[in-house]
């Protein structure tokens, strides 16, 4: 579930998509109708695909601040109205099913770690650089949910101790640098101060996006490049004191900004590799080379997600599974 659509897939035990729909939600019509169409569509699925098998539940990644123990949002800048309702007993009762809720970069890095980068990987932190920064910690093959489901907020580390102020009331926190809107951000003050004119061309032309900054980057552009190697900066500073607090042998990048890799991971990574004495001793040789993803246990390996934007839902598919 996402603050503009829904997508709702029905996925096998062993890990097949067998169907993947996307509805617009209307949020706006209120969380009765966006329940209630979320109902109709994992029912019309459930019955379509059961089969001779059995319908295990529906895992459901949502926006915001989970209670797992109880299944209610706690707080959810992007589902207005939602806090404090019994959103997952609500939809247990309608599809007379089991329901499981979980944060939405929770779920993405439980699919990631089942299905994608992370198959076979015990212990991960998987980041998804959207509009802020997710995270989820996953320790012994779990979801590590802290005292109450709040553990891995990534996104609000401090980097900067009297940086941009955040939504969340702290300054310099991660998300102000190393995410979609903070590419935009860093872009337009670059651009008041007059120095950026690739910059200033491109927003002369349509509307700036990080899509647009990353492609004036790659082809060059001094005032882009700069701003994606902030970004890796702060990415590095953040995976070098996960590495050095955590000993992982692997860290994912996920999101849709994820795709901007090649301008900021080359920065992201020597960032890592200056700040973090627990990467510097266990740095592959080229920790671009793709190619080599397995962890050997011996090495921290930081990658891209493999399965994109479908991450959550396979890893919210496998919430009722495990
Ligand atoms: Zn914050």
């Amino acid at each position: 579930m996402g603050g503009t659509n829904l997508r709702i897939a029905a996925i096998s035990a062993e890990g097949q998509m067998l169907e993947k729909i996307t509805l617009g939600v209307k949020v706006a019509l209120g969380r009765d109708h966006v329940i209630g169409e979320m109902c109709d569509a994992i029912k019309h699925l459930s019955e379509k695909y059961v089969g001779g098998g059995k319908f295990l539940g529906a895992g459901i990644g949502v926006p915001g601040i989970i209670d797992i123990k109880t299944g209610m949002m706690r707080k959810s800048a992007n589902l207005p109205g939602w806090a404090e309702y019994p959103v997952r007993d609500e939809i247990e009762r309608r599809l007379g099913a089991r329901v499981l809720l979980n944060n939405d970069a929770k779920v993405a890095a439980f699919g990631e770690q089942w299905l994608g980068a992370g198959r076979g990987v015990d212990n991960m932190v998987m980041l998804t650089l959207g509009t802020g920064i997710g995270g989820a910690i996953v320790l012994n093959g779990k979801i590590f949910y802290g005292m109450n489901g709040m553990a891995g907020e990534f996104g609000h580390v401090t980097v900067e101790p009297n940086g941009v102020l955040c939504g969340c009331g702290n300054r310099g926190c991660a998300e102000r640098y190393a995410s979609a809107t903070a590419v935009v951000r860093m872009a337009q003050e670059a651009m008041a101060a007059g120095l950026a004119p690739g910059l200033a061309k491109a927003a002369a032309d349509g509307e700036l996006s990080a899509l647009t900054v990353y492609n004036l980057a790659m082809q060059g552009d001094a005032d882009a490049r700069r701003i994606f190697r902030r970004f890796g900066e702060v990415l590095g500073i953040l995976l070098a004191d996960a590495a050095n607090v955590l000993n992982l042998e692997m860290f994912v990048i996920g999101g849709g900004v994820s795709s901007a890799w090649d301008a900021f991971a080359p920065t992201m990574f020597e960032e890592m590799r200056s700040r973090s004495i627990v990467y510097a001793a266990t740095a592959p040789e080229d920790p671009l080379d793709e190619k080599k993803t397995a962890s050997s246990l011996r090495e921290t390996v930081v990658t891209r997600s493999i399965l994109g934007s479908d991450a959550g839902l396979y890893g919210a598919a496998r919430l009722p599974i495990s």
